[in-house]
């Protein structure tokens, strides 16, 4: 019996440590990022344009008929774009997690699932994930024959941190 018992005692410990890191490494993966997705998540963005990974999905492609660009963004939590500007502005429609939006000058806006928000022509702004929270956005370029989109430089961890 207590031969038995001394056994059964370090095993079932070892068995519980088991499953807890079992456990622990699952949710680990589960709530990595929260967000749910609508669309498939696409390419990813290129490192020189966003800071930490970005996946683009296209919806409506670019044409003469209805100069309108439409498509998906998911931003991995802590990732953004760089500063950029469209030269006819671009409507963003969020349909989970949580991010940021900031126009140049202006406190950084905190962005939901169910926000829209409209970035007027030639605004230099940023936009992406927050740091714990995924974020995805539908994005609509109208008037593309004004043009798309003009990059610019990275947004640092100093302009993304300062809220
Ligand atoms: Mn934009």
């Amino acid at each position: 019996m207590q031969s038995q018992r001394s056994r059964k005692r370090p095993s079932t410990v070892l068995y519980r440590s088991l499953i807890g890191a079992l456990i622990a490494a699952g949710l680990v993966g589960c709530t990595a990022d929260p967000v749910e997705a609508i669309f498939p998540q696409g390419e990813q963005g290129a490192a020189e344009l966003f800071t930490g990974k970005a996946w683009n999905y296209g919806l409506v492609g670019n044409d003469s008929i209805f100069t309108t660009l439409v498509g998906n963004v998911y931003f991995e939590p802590g990732a953004r774009s760089n500063w950029h500007t469209h030269p006819a502005g671009q409507i963003l429609i969020i349909t989970d997690g949580v991010g940021y939006h900031q126009i140049e000058g202006r406190p950084i806006e905190v962005i939901r699932k169910g926000d829209v928000v409209k970035c007027p022509p030639n605004v230099r702004h940023w936009h992406g994930a927050s740091a714990d929270v995924g974020l995805q956005q539908l994005y609509i370029v109208p008037n593309t024959e004004r043009g798309i989109v003009n990059w610019e430089g990275p947004v640092s961890d100093a302009e993304y941190t300062n809220q």
